[in-house]
């Protein structure tokens, strides 16, 4: 992972050592780093130089205001799938004029809000919405600009619940009726069709899907183009997948070639919307060993960070490398442990029988691969207040968003009338 590594025997992001960001902060805590940030989406705008093409960063991967204001720095854009995202993304220097608004359920408040920020473009999922966004566009005088996001019924070989490219997921517009939304487009009064748009799932680590999918949509450019439409704009959304473990994904030459090949010759702007890409090996989740339990049959390493922190072990199966803070010592003895949280769940379980040197209580650990869809999506399950969230810069590092406390938690309750 660029960005973090031992030194003098100890885990550090880029110049700090965790043992400092846990002695300030205290664990559990997600560390980012700008190093690794920065790299990753250089390495994107490196890959697509020459092309027609820009990036949107999804937001929905890590939406820490401090990560999207280090990506509005470098120029990029956003992808956001709620007001709220909409209204990070801005608060975090990115204007309207370079956000794609994605999602299948947008409402009608959020559409205005879109449209009033001078929105870059709306992506429709659905014939619905297309008429709700009509209507919210014409009063206020305005025609939304849209593309259409089409579902090309491409197996993405990811997981079953990143999985949005199919033609029984609940994304975008079925293939077969997508001439046919686009003509409904052109006779509503407050839109105007400017793009196509696909998103085939995350966590891709083969480029075949990516390329049927997006063979189809230039395919369906054609079609759309020969119905009278006139189509500038291609998003081919995110997805790429990142290591966890032993994964391989394509490379970003490879894959800038291939979205070359099939849409350099089109006269079409691409948007790319990588969120996990460039996000998800920036940052670690730290931990603390609370206890080590020896049970009839197996050992628990019970740390502080649980399940309501990081969830992609118990949603998704999903793997993290868990790091000691302390670096072990070459040939010591490795023995296979389970790695969980405190909290009520039997899936509260970050690793099965994962292979680690002897730990104890206190020592630190760190989840590896952490900065994408971790922060966001902690939740206050059990009571257990938000993580805070750390970014490291050299030397330096600032508490970016702050533990949350029970007393916050609790003072958003109210107690009913008739409780007295
Ligand atoms: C989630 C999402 C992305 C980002 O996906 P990653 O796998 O994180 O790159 C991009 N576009 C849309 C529409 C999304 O829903």
């Amino acid at each position: 992972m660029i960005g973090f590594s031992y030194r003098s025997g100890v885990l550090h992001a880029e110049g700090v050592p965790l043992t400092a960001i846990a002695a300030a902060v205290g664990t559990p805590v997600y560390v980012y780093s700008t190093e690794a940030l920065e790299h990753a989406y250089r390495a994107y705008a490196q890959a697509f130089e020459g092309q027609d093409a820009g990036v949107c960063y999804a937001l929905k991967a890590n939406s820490n205001l401090a990560v999207i204001r280090t990506f509005a720095r470098l120029g990029a854009g956003a992808d956001v799938v709620s007001e709220g995202e909409l209204r990070r993304a801005m608060a975090a220097g990115i204007p309207a004029s370079r956000v794609v608004f994605s999602g299948v359920g947008k409402t009608r408040t959020e559409m205005r809000t879109a449209l009033e920020a001078g929105i870059h473009q709306l992506n429709v999922e659905s014939v619905p919405e297309l008429e709700a966004l009509s209507e919210v566009a014409s009063s206020m005088g305005v025609e939304a600009p849209i593309a259409i996001r089409v579902n090309p019924d491409v197996d993405a070989k990811t997981h079953a619940k990143i999985a949005t490219g199919k033609k029984e997921n609940k994304f975008g517009i079925d293939w077969d009726h997508a001439r046919a939304v686009y003509a409904r487009a052109a006779a509503l009064p407050g839109i105007k069709a400017v793009g196509i748009a696909v998103h085939i799932g995350s966590q891709l680590t083969d480029l075949a899907p990516f390329r049927a999918a997006y063979t189809r949509v230039a395919d369906l450019l054609h079609q759309l183009r020969e119905d009278g439409h006139d189509i500038r704009r291609l998003d081919l959304g995110g997805g790429l997948g990142i290591r966890y473990k032993e994964e391989a994904p394509p490379d970003l030459p490879a894959y800038a070639d291939m979205v070359r090949s099939i849409t350099g010759n089109l006269g079409c702007q691409v948007t790319l919307e990588p969120g996990r890409s460039l996000v998800g090996n920036a940052g670690v989740l730290l931990s603390r060993v609370i206890y080590v339990k020896q049970g009839l049959h197996r050992r628990f390493l019970i740390v502080d960070a649980a399940m309501n922190d990081l969830i992609r072990p118990s949603l998704y199966d999903a793997y993290h490398a868990v790091l000691p803070v302390t670096e072990p010592v070459s040939g010591v003895e490795i023995a296979p442990i389970d790695v969980v949280g405190p909290v009520c769940e039997s899936g509260d379980t970050f690793a099965l029988q994962r292979p680690l040197p002897a730990l104890a209580a206190d020592d630190l650990i760190a989840f590896g691969s952490a900065g994408a869809y971790g922060a966001v999506m902690a939740s206050t399950y059990n009571t257990r207040p938000l993580v805070p969230e750390v970014l490291v810069n050299g030397d330096a590092f600032a508490v970016t968003r702050r533990r949350q406390t029970v007393e916050e938690l609790l003072a958003m309750e109210e107690r009913p009338d008739w409780q007295g």
